[in-house]
Protein backbone atom coordinates (compact mmCIF):
# COMPACT_ATOMS: atom_id res chain seq x y z
CA UNK A 1 0.00 0.00 0.00
CA UNK A 2 1.59 3.48 -1.29
CA UNK A 3 1.28 6.04 1.97
CA UNK A 4 3.10 9.06 0.84
CA UNK A 5 2.09 11.83 -1.93
CA UNK A 6 5.32 14.10 -2.39
CA UNK A 7 4.57 16.11 -5.01
CA UNK A 8 1.57 18.87 -4.81
CA UNK A 9 0.50 22.20 -5.67
CA UNK A 10 -2.22 23.55 -3.53
CA UNK A 11 -2.00 26.99 -4.92
CA UNK A 12 -1.85 25.48 -8.20
CA UNK A 13 -0.77 27.99 -11.23
CA UNK A 14 -1.79 31.30 -9.22
CA UNK A 15 -0.47 33.12 -6.03
CA UNK A 16 -3.48 31.84 -3.35
CA UNK A 17 -1.91 32.37 0.07
CA UNK A 18 -1.66 29.01 2.07
CA UNK A 19 -5.32 29.07 4.44
CA UNK A 20 -7.27 26.35 6.37
CA UNK A 21 -9.64 26.70 3.59
CA UNK A 22 -6.96 26.35 1.09
CA UNK A 23 -5.08 23.56 2.18
CA UNK A 24 -7.41 21.06 4.38
CA UNK A 25 -9.32 19.98 1.62
CA UNK A 26 -6.01 18.07 0.71
CA UNK A 27 -5.40 16.74 4.04
CA UNK A 28 -8.96 15.62 3.92
CA UNK A 29 -8.40 14.00 0.31
CA UNK A 30 -5.10 12.39 1.92
CA UNK A 31 -6.99 10.58 4.22
CA UNK A 32 -9.83 9.56 1.81
CA UNK A 33 -7.20 7.39 -0.14
CA UNK A 34 -5.56 6.03 2.59
CA UNK A 35 -2.68 8.56 2.50
CA UNK A 36 -0.33 8.95 5.99
CA UNK A 37 1.90 11.24 4.82
CA UNK A 38 2.02 14.22 2.05
CA UNK A 39 4.17 16.95 0.92
CA UNK A 40 2.97 20.78 -0.55
CA UNK A 41 5.41 21.52 -3.19
CA UNK A 42 4.35 24.39 -4.72
CA UNK A 43 6.29 26.24 -7.54
CA UNK A 44 9.00 28.89 -6.22
CA UNK A 45 7.02 31.58 -8.21
CA UNK A 46 4.01 31.52 -5.73
CA UNK A 47 6.28 31.22 -2.63
CA UNK A 48 4.57 34.17 -1.46
CA UNK A 49 1.67 32.72 -0.83
CA UNK A 50 3.51 29.64 1.43
CA UNK A 51 3.08 30.09 5.32
CA UNK A 52 4.69 28.00 7.78
CA UNK A 53 2.71 28.86 10.59
CA UNK A 54 -0.80 27.68 8.52
CA UNK A 55 0.92 24.78 8.11
CA UNK A 56 1.80 23.89 12.01
CA UNK A 57 -1.72 24.63 12.58
CA UNK A 58 -2.68 21.91 9.64
CA UNK A 59 -0.81 19.91 11.70
CA UNK A 60 -2.09 20.27 14.99
CA UNK A 61 -5.45 19.74 13.53
CA UNK A 62 -4.42 16.97 11.49
CA UNK A 63 -2.31 14.57 13.64
CA UNK A 64 -2.63 11.65 11.78
CA UNK A 65 -1.41 12.32 8.20
CA UNK A 66 2.17 13.59 8.47
CA UNK A 67 2.25 16.64 6.37
CA UNK A 68 5.55 18.21 5.22
CA UNK A 69 6.31 21.50 3.91
CA UNK A 70 8.09 21.62 0.83
CA UNK A 71 8.21 23.51 -2.59
CA UNK A 72 9.32 23.04 -6.39
CA UNK A 73 12.51 24.71 -6.86
CA UNK A 74 12.52 25.18 -10.81
CA UNK A 75 15.07 26.30 -13.36
CA UNK A 76 12.63 29.48 -13.98
CA UNK A 77 15.29 31.82 -15.54
CA UNK A 78 12.95 34.82 -14.76
CA UNK A 79 11.66 34.10 -11.47
CA UNK A 80 13.99 31.47 -9.63
CA UNK A 81 16.85 33.61 -8.85
CA UNK A 82 14.50 34.76 -6.15
CA UNK A 83 12.92 31.45 -5.53
CA UNK A 84 17.01 29.78 -4.81
CA UNK A 85 17.46 32.95 -2.55
CA UNK A 86 13.70 32.23 -0.44
CA UNK A 87 14.95 28.63 0.18
CA UNK A 88 18.25 29.20 1.56
CA UNK A 89 16.49 31.63 3.57
CA UNK A 90 13.76 29.07 4.59
CA UNK A 91 16.28 25.98 4.78
CA UNK A 92 15.13 25.29 8.14
CA UNK A 93 11.66 25.32 7.72
CA UNK A 94 11.11 23.19 5.26
CA UNK A 95 11.55 19.43 5.04
CA UNK A 96 11.55 18.94 1.38
CA UNK A 97 12.87 20.65 -1.43
CA UNK A 98 12.38 18.79 -5.45
CA UNK A 99 14.22 20.02 -7.85
CA UNK A 100 12.45 20.83 -11.77
CA UNK A 101 13.69 21.33 -15.01
CA UNK A 102 10.69 22.94 -16.70
CA UNK A 103 12.92 25.23 -19.31
CA UNK A 104 15.39 24.95 -21.90
CA UNK A 105 16.38 27.49 -24.22
CA UNK A 106 13.19 29.77 -23.79
CA UNK A 107 13.65 31.89 -20.83
CA UNK A 108 9.83 32.79 -20.89
CA UNK A 109 8.34 29.45 -21.55
CA UNK A 110 8.10 26.26 -20.25
CA UNK A 111 8.70 23.71 -22.57
CA UNK A 112 6.55 21.02 -21.06
CA UNK A 113 2.96 23.42 -21.58
CA UNK A 114 0.88 21.25 -23.08
CA UNK A 115 0.34 20.98 -26.42
CA UNK A 116 2.11 24.68 -26.46
CA UNK A 117 5.70 23.64 -25.08
CA UNK A 118 5.78 20.59 -28.24
CA UNK A 119 6.85 23.85 -30.58
CA UNK A 120 10.36 23.65 -28.81
CA UNK A 121 10.88 20.47 -29.96
CA UNK A 122 10.21 21.08 -33.86
CA UNK A 123 12.95 20.55 -36.16
CA UNK A 124 15.24 20.22 -33.04
CA UNK A 125 17.86 17.29 -32.80
CA UNK A 126 15.88 15.30 -29.97
CA UNK A 127 19.17 13.36 -28.93
CA UNK A 128 20.88 16.88 -28.38
CA UNK A 129 18.03 18.06 -26.43
CA UNK A 130 17.89 15.45 -24.43
CA UNK A 131 21.61 16.01 -23.42
CA UNK A 132 20.60 19.63 -22.86
CA UNK A 133 17.88 18.80 -20.55
CA UNK A 134 19.60 16.12 -18.65
CA UNK A 135 23.04 18.95 -18.43
CA UNK A 136 20.28 21.39 -16.49
CA UNK A 137 19.33 18.47 -14.38
CA UNK A 138 22.68 17.61 -13.34
CA UNK A 139 22.65 21.88 -12.31
CA UNK A 140 19.80 21.58 -10.28
CA UNK A 141 21.12 18.47 -8.49
CA UNK A 142 24.75 20.53 -7.80
CA UNK A 143 22.75 23.45 -6.39
CA UNK A 144 22.56 21.99 -2.90
CA UNK A 145 18.91 23.33 -2.48
CA UNK A 146 17.05 19.68 -3.35
CA UNK A 147 16.61 16.64 -1.81
CA UNK A 148 14.79 15.16 -4.61
CA UNK A 149 14.94 15.46 -8.54
CA UNK A 150 10.61 15.37 -9.60
CA UNK A 151 9.84 13.57 -13.20
CA UNK A 152 13.66 13.26 -13.84
CA UNK A 153 12.59 12.44 -17.74
CA UNK A 154 10.01 15.14 -18.28
CA UNK A 155 11.95 15.98 -21.77
CA UNK A 156 9.41 13.20 -23.04
CA UNK A 157 6.32 14.43 -21.94
CA UNK A 158 5.08 15.39 -25.66
CA UNK A 159 6.17 11.98 -27.14
CA UNK A 160 9.64 12.78 -28.37
CA UNK A 161 12.23 10.07 -28.25
CA UNK A 162 16.12 9.74 -28.78
CA UNK A 163 17.52 7.72 -31.04
CA UNK A 164 20.13 6.68 -28.81
CA UNK A 165 19.85 4.78 -25.77
CA UNK A 166 17.89 6.14 -22.84
CA UNK A 167 20.52 3.99 -20.49
CA UNK A 168 22.91 6.03 -21.79
CA UNK A 169 21.32 9.60 -21.72
CA UNK A 170 21.09 9.88 -18.34
CA UNK A 171 23.70 7.59 -16.76
CA UNK A 172 26.24 10.57 -15.80
CA UNK A 173 23.11 12.16 -14.52
CA UNK A 174 21.93 9.22 -12.25
CA UNK A 175 25.58 8.64 -10.90
CA UNK A 176 25.70 12.52 -10.58
CA UNK A 177 22.65 12.28 -8.29
CA UNK A 178 23.90 8.93 -6.86
CA UNK A 179 26.75 10.80 -5.54
CA UNK A 180 24.77 13.59 -3.81
CA UNK A 181 22.60 11.34 -1.78
CA UNK A 182 19.39 12.46 -3.51
CA UNK A 183 16.21 10.80 -3.96
CA UNK A 184 13.88 10.51 -7.49
CA UNK A 185 10.47 10.66 -7.80
CA UNK A 186 8.16 7.56 -9.41
CA UNK A 187 5.47 10.46 -10.82
CA UNK A 188 1.89 9.24 -11.97
CA UNK A 189 1.54 13.04 -13.84
CA UNK A 190 3.17 11.04 -16.65
CA UNK A 191 0.09 8.85 -17.05
CA UNK A 192 -1.97 12.03 -17.91
CA UNK A 193 -0.01 13.90 -20.31
CA UNK A 194 0.65 12.87 -24.31
CA UNK A 195 3.72 10.79 -23.27
CA UNK A 196 1.08 8.47 -20.99
CA UNK A 197 4.18 6.70 -19.65
CA UNK A 198 5.21 6.93 -15.69
CA UNK A 199 8.05 9.64 -14.80
CA UNK A 200 10.89 7.74 -14.77
CA UNK A 201 11.05 5.21 -18.03
CA UNK A 202 11.75 1.69 -16.89
CA UNK A 203 14.99 1.78 -18.07
CA UNK A 204 15.59 4.55 -15.91
CA UNK A 205 14.36 3.27 -12.91
CA UNK A 206 15.90 -0.03 -13.55
CA UNK A 207 19.27 2.32 -13.54
CA UNK A 208 18.83 4.18 -9.96
CA UNK A 209 17.69 1.11 -8.48
CA UNK A 210 21.35 -0.73 -9.78
CA UNK A 211 22.64 2.14 -7.94
CA UNK A 212 20.63 2.71 -5.09
CA UNK A 213 19.19 5.77 -5.26
CA UNK A 214 15.43 6.07 -3.41
CA UNK A 215 12.64 6.68 -4.90
CA UNK A 216 9.53 9.01 -3.19
CA UNK A 217 5.97 8.71 -4.46
CA UNK A 218 4.09 11.48 -6.14
CA UNK A 219 1.17 12.64 -8.26
CA UNK A 220 1.68 16.07 -8.84
CA UNK A 221 -1.65 16.88 -8.37
CA UNK A 222 -2.69 20.13 -8.81
CA UNK A 223 -6.02 19.86 -7.62
CA UNK A 224 -6.83 17.55 -4.23
CA UNK A 225 -9.02 15.38 -6.32
CA UNK A 226 -5.91 14.53 -8.15
CA UNK A 227 -3.87 12.90 -4.84
CA UNK A 228 -2.69 9.48 -5.35
CA UNK A 229 -4.23 9.37 -8.65
CA UNK A 230 -3.17 5.95 -10.10
CA UNK A 231 -1.20 4.84 -7.42
CA UNK A 232 -3.01 0.88 -7.72
CA UNK A 233 -1.36 1.00 -11.07
CA UNK A 234 1.88 2.65 -9.20
CA UNK A 235 2.01 -0.16 -6.87
CA UNK A 236 1.88 -2.81 -8.93
CA UNK A 237 4.44 -1.46 -11.23
CA UNK A 238 6.63 -1.09 -8.12
CA UNK A 239 6.09 -4.37 -7.59
CA UNK A 240 7.36 -5.76 -10.82
CA UNK A 241 10.41 -3.66 -10.59
CA UNK A 242 10.40 -5.26 -6.85
CA UNK A 243 11.06 -1.69 -5.38
CA UNK A 244 10.25 -2.29 -1.56
CA UNK A 245 11.30 0.64 0.03
CA UNK A 246 9.96 4.48 -0.16
CA UNK A 247 11.70 7.06 1.05
CA UNK A 248 10.18 10.12 3.09
CA UNK A 249 11.49 13.65 4.48
CA UNK A 250 11.75 15.65 7.46
CA UNK A 251 13.43 18.53 7.86
CA UNK A 252 15.54 17.18 4.87
CA UNK A 253 16.08 13.79 7.11
CA UNK A 254 16.04 11.31 4.17
CA UNK A 255 13.87 8.09 5.85
CA UNK A 256 13.55 4.48 4.18
CA UNK A 257 9.85 3.15 5.00
CA UNK A 258 9.17 -0.52 3.95
CA UNK A 259 6.05 -1.10 1.81
ZN1 LIG B 1 7.25 20.10 -12.32
ZN1 LIG C 1 4.89 20.08 -9.93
Amino acid sequence: MLFSDYHTHPQGHRVQPYTRALLQPWVDSARQRGLSEIAFTDHDRYRNGIDFEEIDRLREANPDIKIRAGIELDNDPVHSTGGRKWVEEHWDQLDFVLGSVHFLDRPNEMFDSVPAGAEQFAGRDIDRLYENYFGRVREMAASGLVDCLAHIDLIKIHGHRPDADIRILAAETLAFIKSKGLAIELSTAGWRKPVNELYPSDPIIGLAIARGIPFTTASDAHSHVQLGENYERLAEKMRAAAIKEICTFERHEQQSRLL
